[in-house]
């Protein structure tokens, strides 16, 4: 069954942490939302590409949440036996606040791991948390990530135009959200980066949106707001976010043994 190609793009959507999900998913099918369900543990990989199964528009990452290290790094062998299944990682990072600081360690040895493992196996993309630590992040990013097969995908980017300047000769892209860009402190920043670096998001459903978590079917709006601040009009840049993720998707459809990452579906 051949299905049509995506309309819009929600590249980060905490998907199994809304009441329901399934009613999400069936959003995401029928507005066609290419749509990256993260994850924050491995233990939630297998029961999130479960719900996903039927879907063609929703594709699972594998994640472990910078802020769940300190009571989950024993699943980091799971992880690492779980990432040959996936070309989607996330959600992944390191965050420095101060509720997170006394992890920040390990947090930082598990990253490193985590990237370690991507690049050997080449092919990955990823959605990656850098909460008052974008310059570690970068630096781990440039260490570890080495393989130019894999693709770092900056979720709710909130460092300084100079880290974004480096995340960008990195290769990094980036993918914004309503609540993002309802800071106009963040306009500037999203000027500044390149249009064909940029996804969108809904970071749902911890961000609001209006009275309510947002869904991936604010995507259209979200859009919008994103156009505005680009000084575009929103079906260019719709059309644009769709591209980037085409591009980012087709790096190096090789490491898959010639076989294309279809849609936005895992193999
Ligand atoms: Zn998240």
């Amino acid at each position: 069954m051949s299905h049509a190609s995506p309309s819009w793009v929600d590249f980060h959507c905490h998907l199994d942490l809304y009441q329901d999900h399934l009613g999400v998913i069936r959003e995401c099918d029928a507005r066609r939302i290419a749509t990256l369900a993260v994850t924050t543990t491995p233990k939630a990989f297998a029961r999130n590409v479960d719900f996903a199964l039927g879907s063609p528009y929703v594709t699972v990452g594998l994640g472990l949440h910078p802020q769940l290290v300190a009571e989950r790094s024993d699943e980091l062998p799971l992880f690492e036996r779980l990432l040959e299944c996936t070309d989607y990682v996330g959600e992944v990072g390191l965050d420095a606040s101060p509720r997170f600081y006394a992890s920040f360690q390990q947090q930082r040895r598990l990253f490193d791991r985590i990237l370690r493992a991507c690049s050997e196996q080449g092919g990955k993309i990823l959605s990656i948390h850098s909460v008052r630590s974008v310059a570690w992040v970068l630096g781990s990013l440039e260490e570890n990530l080495k393989n130019p097969t894999c693709i770092p995908v900056l979720h709710w980017f909130t460092g300084t135009k100079s880290e974004a300047h480096r995340a960008i000769e990195q290769g990094c892209y980036f993918s914004v959200n309503a609540e993002m860009m309802r800071n106009a402190k963040t306009h500037a920043l999203i000027r500044f980066i390149p249009e064909d670096r940029l996804l969108t998001e809904s970071d749902g459903p911890f961000v609001q949106f209006g009275e309510r978590p947002a869904r991936p079917s604010d995507m259209p709006e979200t859009v919008g707001l994103l156009a505005a601040i680009k000084n575009t009009d929103s079906a260019h840049l719709a059309e644009q976010v769709l591209k980037t993720l085409r591009a980012i998707q087709s790096i190096e459809p090789a490491v898959r043994e010639g076989k294309q990452r279809s849609l936005f579906k895992q193999p």
